[in-house]
């Protein structure tokens, strides 16, 4: 593996950074997980905005132009040879001091990685995922707005390890109002009597470039699409159910907090996002 730390393509090794990286002692930076898919960086440019949006949110300078922070990117897939694969962009926000002062990191830290994706197994895209909704919420917009996708994950973390402590492998955080937001890692959707149904990001939830893909197919199918909130009743009586992410794509759910979604089986339009989502994946992004 070559991994791009700070202009140079270095070797697993030599890719460290120091224990006075705010990013290791605070949290601070921001990141992008994105998918290759046959030499096709899937929706980079997405990814990109997203990322300098981020580091705006958080008064952070990433040292790179955007059109640089491209060319790093594709620059770190080729010399992996990876043909499909993940890529993880991390921006901390730079040596410092012990004090939370971000005034005494002079230099952003960027690295980026690009490595084998790790998925779920087939079988729960054919069979459905049992999910759970779990206590941890989402940081509520008024403190760190969750669209900003930043290097403190330890709510994400939370909902992972108490998805499993229920014996699930993903979980549906719910916030104070009682309003569905996301998983651990994804956007959840719902279906019920032929309409799509996702929540607004503004209730704590990142916006997530696979949910703006499955939007833009639902466009494209003629599929009726509402952002709206809604509860964990709604989920329960809805007909479908589904998470996205770069990771996941399009992961059915058959079961939430005990209650069979539907049918108990994979939706018909669930599976026809996930078979249409897999098509467009090699033709939008950039090689
Ligand atoms: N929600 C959270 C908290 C995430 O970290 C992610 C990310 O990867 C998503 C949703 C899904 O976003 P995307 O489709 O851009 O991967």
């Amino acid at each position: 593996r070559k991994i791009y730390l700070n202009g140079r393509l270095v070797s697993k090794e030599q890719a460290v950074v120091s224990v006075f990286d705010h990013g290791f002692l605070y949290g601070d930076g921001i990141f992008e997980g994105i998918r290759i898919y046959d030499g096709v960086i899937f929706r980079l440019d997405e990814h990109l905005v997203r990322l300098y949006e981020s580091a705006k949110s958080i008064l952070l300078t990433i040292p790179l132009e955007y059109e640089e922070m491209a060319d790093a990117i594709i620059e770190t897939v080729r010399a992996n040879q990876l043909e499909s694969g993940y890529i993880r962009v991390v921006i901390s926000r730079g040596d410092g001091d012990l004090g939370l002062d971000p005034r005494n990191c002079p230099r952003a830290n960027v690295i980026v990685i690009a490595d084998v994706v790790r998925l779920f197994p087939e079988e729960f895209y054919e069979n459905g995922l049992r999910i759970v909704t779990v206590p941890t919420q989402r940081n509520s917009p008024a403190s760190m707005n969750p669209q900003v996708k930043s290097l403190n994950y330890l709510n994400s973390v939370m909902v992972k390890l108490e998805a499993a402590r229920a014996g699930a492998l993903e979980a549906l955080t719910v916030n104070s109002q009682g309003y569905v937001c996301e998983g651990s890692g994804d956007n959840v959707f719902i279906v019920k009597r032929g309409k799509v149904y996702t929540p607004p990001t503004y209730l704590g939830a990142l916006d997530g470039i696979t949910r703006h893909a499955i939007m833009d197919l639902c466009e494209e199918m003629g599929l009726p699409l509402t952002e709206t909130p809604f509860t964990r009743h709604d989920v329960y009586v809805a007909d479908e159910c589904f998470l996205t992410g770069t990771a996941a794509e399009v992961i059915p759910v058959i079961e939430v907090d005990g209650r069979e979604i539907g049918s108990g089986q994979p939706g018909p339009i669930t599976q026809q996002l996930l078979s249409e989502f897999r098509k467009i994946v090699r033709q939008q992004g950039r090689r």
